[in-house]
C-alpha cells in the first residue's frame, strides 16, 4: 500500500466544521449562473457596471509599476488611516486618532468579520437585523457566537425598541447593525438609532456598524452615523467600503473605527485573518477620499434616478414595492403577482422574462417571509430600462 491509498470513508468522517460544510450555494452564485445559462439581465448582483474614477486607477497603477510592493503595516498606511479619520470628521464631525483608532481591512466583510470575532467568544450571543446580508451569520456561528435576529417587518422594515429589547440579554456582547441597509433599502432614521442607543446605554453591549453604503442615501437625506449619537462613539465600531463609495468593488477596502480599547482588538484579529491590504488600492481609495468626494454624490444622484423608474414602472406591473431610502437595492412584495414562493418566482423570471433578481426569503434564517424580490438598481440606467421593458412584456403579455 501507498501513502496516500487510504480514503477517507466519507467527508463527515473529516468532521469539518458545519458552519461551512452545511452552507448551501450562495443564492448569488445560484441565480447568477441561471442568469449565465438564459442571458438574462442581471439585477440579482450587488456590483455596478461601470469602473470608479479614472484617478484612482491611476494612482495605484502608478504605485504597482513603481513600487515598492511589499507588505504595508498590518493597521494600513498612515496616509489612508489619515484620510479615512479626515473623512469622519469632515462628514459627521466625528474624531478619530489614525494612530490607534483606524485599522484598515481587505474590504467591509473582512472589517465585520474582525469586529464580530473582536467581540465574542464561544456561547456570547450576537444581536443582528434580518434580513441580515450574508456573511455576518457564518462568521459569528464560526466564531462560536450565539445568533439573535430582530426581524424587520415589511413594508416598512422598521427597527423598533420593543424588539431590540427582546433579543438582548446578559450574554449579549454586540449588536450587528447596517445602515444603509442591504437588502431592505433603509437609512435608519435618528428615531430608530435612538431606540438602539437606549437599549445599550448603561449596559456592555458594543455596537458594530456596517455603514459601507454611507454615501448612497437619497432624497437629500443625510447619513446618520450611530456614532454620532450622544455618548455613542465609544461603544461603536464603525465599518466602511471604498468599493462601494468609488464603486470599485472588486478592490476590497475597507475600514473599521472605534475607540482604541476596541479598536485594538480589531487590529488583533485582522493581523491573522488578512494581516494587510495592497498598498498600492489603499493609495488610490486615499487619493480618492482626498480628492474625488464628488463622484459619491453624482453617483447618488443616478442611483435615484434609477430607484424612481424602477418604483414607478414596477408598481403598475403590481409589485408592492416597499420604501428605498438607500443603498443598491429596492424590495417588493409579489403577491399580487403570483401565488409562487420568492425563489420559484425568481427563477421563472430568469428563464422566461431574462431578468435575474434575488429571493429575500435566503436573507432571513426562518426563510420567511417568502414573497419578496429585492431589485439591484446599481447599474447604468439603460440597463435598468432594458430589464423593465423585458419584465414589462413578460408580464403584460403573459
Ligand atoms: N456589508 C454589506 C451590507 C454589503 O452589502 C457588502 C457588499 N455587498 C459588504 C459589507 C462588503 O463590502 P466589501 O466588498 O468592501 O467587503
Amino acid at each position: 500500500m501507498v501513502l496516500g491509498d487510504n480514503v477517507f470513508s466519507s467527508l463527515d468522517a473529516l468532521m469539518p466544521n458545519p458552519v461551512f460544510s452545511r452552507l448551501p450555494t450562495s443564492i448569488f452564485q445560484h441565480m447568477t449562473g441561471l442568469a449565465l445559462k438564459h442571458d438574462a439581465l442581471n439585477l440579482g448582483q450587488g456590483f455596478p457596471d461601470q469602473d470608479g474614477p479614472l484617478s484612482l486607477r491611476e494612482v495605484a497603477a502608478r504605485q504597482l509599476i513603481e513600487g515598492p510592493n511589499q507588505y504595508p503595516p498590518s493597521k494600513g498606511l498612515l496616509v489612508l488611516r489619515q484620510a479615512i479619520a479626515d473623512h469622519a470628521r469632515k462628514f459627521y464631525g466625528l474624531e478619530y486618532d489614525p494612530e490607534d483608532e483606524v485599522v484598515i481591512t481587505s474590504g467591509g466583510t473582512e472589517a465585520v468579520t474582525g469586529a464580530l470575532m473582536a467581540m465574542a467568544v464561544a456561547g456570547d450571543e450576537l444581536v443582528m437585523i434580518e434580513p441580515t446580508y450574508d456573511s455576518y451569520r457564518p462568521m459569528a456561528e464560526a466564531a462560536g457566537a450565539i445568533v439573535k435576529a430582530v426581524k424587520l417587518q415589511a413594508p416598512d422594515w422598521q427597527l423598533t425598541e420593543e424588539a431590540l429589547r427582546a433579543v438582548i440579554g446578559p450574554k449579549t456582547r454586540a449588536i450587528l447593525i447596517n445602515s444603509p441597509h442591504n437588502p431592505a433599502g433603509r437609512a435608519f432614521s435618528r428615531g430608530e438609532l435612538e431606540a438602539l442607543a437606549r437599549v445599550v446605554d448603561g449596559t456592555d453591549i458594543v455596537v458594530i456598524c456596517d455603514e459601507v453604503y454611507e454615501h448612497l442615501v437619497y432624497d437629500g437625506k443625510p447619513h446618520i452615523p450611530f456614532a454620532t449619537l450622544p455618548g455613542m462613539r465609544q461603544r461603536t465600531l464603525k465599518i466602511g467600503s471604498a468599493g462601494k463609495i468609488f464603486s470599485l468593488t472588486g478592490w476590497k477596502v475597507g475600514w473599521v473605527m472605534g475607540p482604541r480599547e476596541l479598536a485594538r482588538v480589531v487590529q488583533n484579529a485582522h493581523q491573522f485573518l488578512t494581516f494587510t491590504t495592497s498598498p498600492a488600492l489603499q493609495l488610490g481609495v486615499a487619493h480618492g477620499l482626498t480628492h474625488e468626494m464628488d463622484f459619491p454624490v453624482q453617483l447618488a444622484k443616478r442611483l435615484q434616478k434609477n430607484r424612481d423608474v424602477l418604483t414607478e414602472r414596477l408598481s403598475k406591473l403590481g409589485f408592492d414595492v416597499q420604501p428605498c431610502e438607500g443603498t443598491y437595492f429596492l424590495t417588493a412584495n409579489i403577491s399580487r403577482l403570483t401565488n409562487e414562493k420568492d425563489f420559484a418566482f425568481c427563477e421563472r423570471l430568469i428563464r422566461e422574462a431574462g431578468v435575474a433578481l434575488i429571493p429575500l426569503s435566503a436573507f432571513f434564517q426562518s426563510g420567511t417571509p417568502d414573497t419578496f424580490v429585492r431589485f439591484g438598481f446599481c447599474k447604468q440606467q439603460s440597463l435598468v430600462e432594458q430589464a423593465l421593458e423585458r419584465l414589462e412584456k413578460y408580464l403584460v403579455t403573459a
